[in-house]
């Protein structure tokens, strides 16, 4: 397209240069694109009922002709003049969620062109809470259509300098209204249905929607990464919100990740890739190569979302030729970070559960009370954690000692239906960490079996005790011996299990 003479303009959010806006509001009214900020992301706008201005919208992001816009307005009036009607549905979450991330799509009324929503008899409308945002809308007068200010496919704008990065020349102006608080586009959900549909995850979310109405759906599209599917919002079915740079996702028990990331970055490395980790506040210390960049704090998903484009707008200013990324736990506003990130990714690995095999002698006491025990808090903690047990030089079939079922019978523990195992190549081969009870078991392992160096530990050692490599062998003891064996125990399994959820005191164990 030629070149546009683009004026770049900075406005306060806090105390608006109206004089400045309304040049902006007039270059709207002639038919003219404005960029500027939300609080979700920043919006290339233009009258939304004037195709020919629309048409400027798709010609400056290289948007596909059947992608529709959002039309952004500022009061309910303006609400009923663009669709049919207003479902109860639609008032309820206008009130509660209006101004804000929520798109709701409507039947459109012929007022509204084809052009805006790409053929579809159905709309879609926000109206945002930035400032600048909607007193633009005011001062221009006619409600305005503004998709992501991104060139099509990169990473959504959330500051003004994405914006000029994409789209200097190619808009009659921009506003820098700083950086968009919420950094993730809009939740787009269909109301045309009885029961609300989410057709894009975003900052209002499905567990939002359900305290209103009970139920809330989401599209099929976005629950399953099947490409047979059609999804029901169309920009769904593109690559989306990629950076220059390949991103290949990590996904599965966090301890897995970051072990496989760190594996995979030294690979890389050696091929000759320049390697960027996007990592969080909670593992940034466990990598030691590539360049680390936080997104944002796993306590804190919000951080996440609001660095999420930005970040991967810097690894490309940054040159790496990879990233890779972490996943993220997809409820609340993680299901915005998850859908983005799947979407940016070109290649996803799905490493699971981590597998964990405890070693002892005779698998009938010390292994087998630690997988009972860790079971349970597996169990009631919902962790992401495989366990079993075996012994070095167990007798097949064997039960699990009185005192040990005794003991653990005290915690509600039912160790009646255990049988000893020998320790196979097999297991060993399958896991991702052995645990052994002591530093014996541990140099009889190393000896047997080849390849075992990076993922067995004795249980203290992974624990960092810093008094002992062994627990105690309680065989034959009374049952006092068993009991405090047990309680040693308890204790160890906690900070296994807490390092591998990476907690945030949790420290790398190099
Ligand atoms: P963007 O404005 O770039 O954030 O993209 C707007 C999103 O809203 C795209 O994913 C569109 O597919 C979706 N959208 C807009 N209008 C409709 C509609 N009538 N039905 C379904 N999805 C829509
Ligand atoms: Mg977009």
């Amino acid at each position: 397209m030629d070149k546009i003479n683009t004026k770049l303009v900075k406005i306060d959010p806090n105390n608006i240069d109206y004089e400045i806006l309304s040049e902006a509001a007039l270059i709207i009214q002639n038919g003219g694109t404005v960029i500027f900020p939300t609080e979700t992301v920043y919006g290339l706008g233009a009258d939304a009922l004037n195709e020919d201005a629309c048409d400027k919208i798709f010609k400056a992001k290289g948007r596909p002709s059947d992608n529709p816009l959002i039309v952004h307005i500022t009061t309910m009036e303006e609400l009923s003049e663009l669709v049919d009607e207003i479902p109860q549905n639609a008032k309820i979450l206008a009130k509660h969620f209006w101004p804000g991330p929520l798109t709701m799509i409507l039947n459109k009324k012929d007022i509204v062109s084809y052009k805006v929503t790409a053929g579809l008899d159905t709309v879609a409308v926000r109206m945002p809470k930035n400032k600048i945002a909607s007193e633009l809308i005011k001062l221009s007068k006619c409600p305005i259509a503004a998709p992501s200010a991104n060139t099509s496919g990169k990473p959504s704008p959330t500051n003004a300098s994405h914006v000029v990065d994409d789209m200097f020349g190619k808009v009659d102006m921009i506003i820098d209204g700083g950086s968009c608080e919420i950094g993730l586009e809009s939740s787009v959900i269909d109301i045309t249905s009885e029961t609300p549909t989410i057709l894009r995850p975003g900052g209002v979310t499905k567990e939002d929607v359900e305290k209103l109405f009970g139920k809330c759906d989401y599209d099929p599209a976005i629950i399953k990464s099947d490409d047979k599917i059609i999804p029901k919002s169309p920009g769904q079915k593109y690559r989306h919100y990629s950076p220059k740079a390949e991103v290949i996702l990590y996904k599965g028990n966090l301890y897995k990740i970051v072990n496989t990331i760190k594996n995979d970055c030294k690979k890389f490395i050696d091929a000759g890739k320049k390697v960027g980790i996007m990592a969080t506040t909670q593992t940034k210390d466990f990598y030691n190569d590539g360049i680390i960049r936080i997104v944002g704090d796993r306590t804190n998903p919000i951080t996440i979302a609001s660095d999420l484009f930005n970040e991967l707008r810097n690894f490309d200013a940054l040159g790496v030729d990879i990233i890779l990324a972490e996943a993220f736990d997809d409820r609340g506003i993680g299901k915005a970070i998850m859908n983005r990130l799947e979407k940016a990714s070109s290649k996803k690995n799905e490493l699971g559960k981590i597998k964990i095999l405890l070693v002892c002698t005779g698998n009938t006491c010390r292994s087998t009370m630690t997988e009972g025990i860790m079971k349970s808090i597996i169990n009631d903690k919902n962790l992401d954690i495989d366990v079993s047990s075996a012994g070095i030089s167990a007798i097949k079939g064997d039960k699990a000692s009185n005192n040990s079922v005794l003991v653990l019978n005290e915690l509600g523990i039912d160790l009646s239906s255990h049988r000893a195992k020998q320790v196979t190549d097999k297991m060993l081969r399958e896991s991702d960490l052995v645990l052994t009870m002591t530093k014996q078991h541990k140099d009889i392992l190393l000896r047997s079996f080849k390849g075992l160096d990076d993922k067995i530990y004795t249980l203290k050692e992974f624990t960092k005790d810093n008094k002992s490599f062994d627990i105690q062998d309680p065989y034959g003891g009374n049952y006092d011996v068993y009991k405090s064996c047990s309680i040693e125990l308890e204790i160890e399994v906690k900070k296994v299990l807490d390092i591998l959820s990476i907690s945030n005191t949790t420290e790398p164990c190099k």
